[in-house]
Formats: C-alpha cells, structure tokens, sequence
C-alpha cells in the first residue's frame, strides 16, 4: 500500500493546499497520515478573532479532524505547537516528532509547503525545514522522495497577496491533475475548517477557484530517486512501494 506522510503548520493547510493531491492518493487506496504542527488557535479570520485562544484549539482540532474525514486521511496527530510561534520551537524535538511518525508509519513520499512557505507564513518555513531535517536523518529508513506544494508564479497574480512565495516554473517537479472527485472531497474539506470560511469566500470573489486551483504543483525536496526529466504526473512515481 503507498503511505504518504504529510507535515503542516496549520489545520487548513491540507485543504487549501494539496487537498486534491491527498484526497487522489487515499481514494486509489493510498494510506495518508497528516502531522500537524499547530492546533491553529491563533486564526484571524472571521469568527476565530473574537473566541478565546482554547477554545478557537478546539474548534479547529474538530474541523481537521472532519477535513480528514473528507479527504479519506485515516490518522492524523496534532503536536500542540505555538500557532505563529513553530520557528521558535526547539528543533531537536520537532524534528524528533515527525522522525517518530517517519519511523511508525513508514511512509514511502512525504509533502509539506514549499520551503518559501507559499504564503510567506514563517511557520510553514520552519514546518518544511524540519521536515528536510527528519528525512535527512530517517536516511535509508526515510521516505524516497519529498514533495513542496507551491502556487506556480504564473497563477500567483489571482491570489492578490504581496506576501506570497510562487513555485517559479523550473522548481515545479510534479504536476498532479485533480479529477472532480477529488477536487469535490478538497471543498468538502476546506468547508470542514467552518472558523476559517471567510478565507474561501475571499477567493471565491477573487477566481474560480475549483478550476484554477488544480491541477496541483509542487517541487521536490530532498529525495533518494533520481529526478525525472519532465514534471511527474504522480507522486509515487519512480518510487518502490512494499
Ligand atoms: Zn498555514
């Protein structure tokens, strides 16, 4: 069965990031784990400004454990980290926690954002450094390959967002195409995160989002097979699966 392991920041970041992706390899009988680094508690979107702190953690934790629910993501652990604070974390223990679920899940390709942090966020930058970290020590007994999600800079404009990092076009490795299966389990997931729904809403106003937001790109980070010549339909292609 191919494992994917994913690593993010925030619950939301597997929904409005590679959700397609996710929700493509659980549906053709992938088995995907999700570790998350934070519960979310520090959201400024809509209602999340004006609930306190623990409770905003616990409503999110329940949303990602329903977008889970959607994209087919059969376990998932959240770390409790500093929402806006990963990068300060101690790093011998973040890095510990995900060569934890490295070594108990065993998954054959990992993805986390791209280490610009696509959205500037310095805490999905720290999430893609430990994780580089995790798979450079995991070594042989590590996934084969490592994939960074990232919006392509040609599609960047829609986003009207100054702070963002775009994949330039010859750092994109996969290209993974949505079918509308998928792409519905994606928006199921993203209406999973109800606190954060105002940040789909602006970019519904802003495009089309179920069409331009597949297919889905993404760079490779630190990998053990060779790179391929032209982008890779398929993350797990080129990878040996036991
Ligand atoms: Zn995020």
């Amino acid at each position: 069965m191919k494992r994917l392991l994913c690593v993010f920041a925030h619950p939301d970041d597997e929904s409005y990031g590679p959700g397609g992706t996710i929700a493509r390899c659980a549906r053709d009988g992938g088995d995907v784990f999700i570790t998350m680094f934070t519960a979310g508690e520090a959201g400024t979107i809509g209602v999340s400004k004006t609930l306190p702190r623990d409770d905003l953690a616990l409503m999110r934790r329940a949303e990602f454990a329903a977008a889970c629910d959607a994209l087919g993501v059969r376990g998932h652990r959240v770390l409790g980290a500093p929402d806006g604070g990963v990068s300060n974390v101690d790093a011998t223990w973040a890095v510990g926690e995900i060569l934890a679920d490295i070594r108990r899940f065993k998954p054959h390709v990992a993805i986390t954002f791209h280490r610009g942090g696509v959205s500037g966020h310095p805490d999905h930058i720290a999430v893609a450094g430990f994780l580089d970290r995790a798979i450079a020590e995991a070594g042989a007994g590590g996934p084969q390959a490592c994939y960074e999600w990232g919006i392509p800079r040609r599609k960047s404009p829609l986003y009207q967002r100054p702070s963002l990092v775009p994949l330039d076009e010859h750092e994109i490795a996969a290209v993974v195409d949505i079918d509308d299966e998928a792409m519905e389990r994606k928006l199921d997931a993203i209406r999973s995160h109800r606190t954060q729904i105002e940040f789909f809403v602006s970019l519904e106003q802003k495009f089309d989002y179920r069409a331009m937001s597949r297919p889905e790109h993404f760079a490779r980070g630190r990998s053990r097979i060779a790179p391929a010549g032209a982008p890779v339909g398929d993350l797990f292609e080129g990878i040996e699966v036991d």
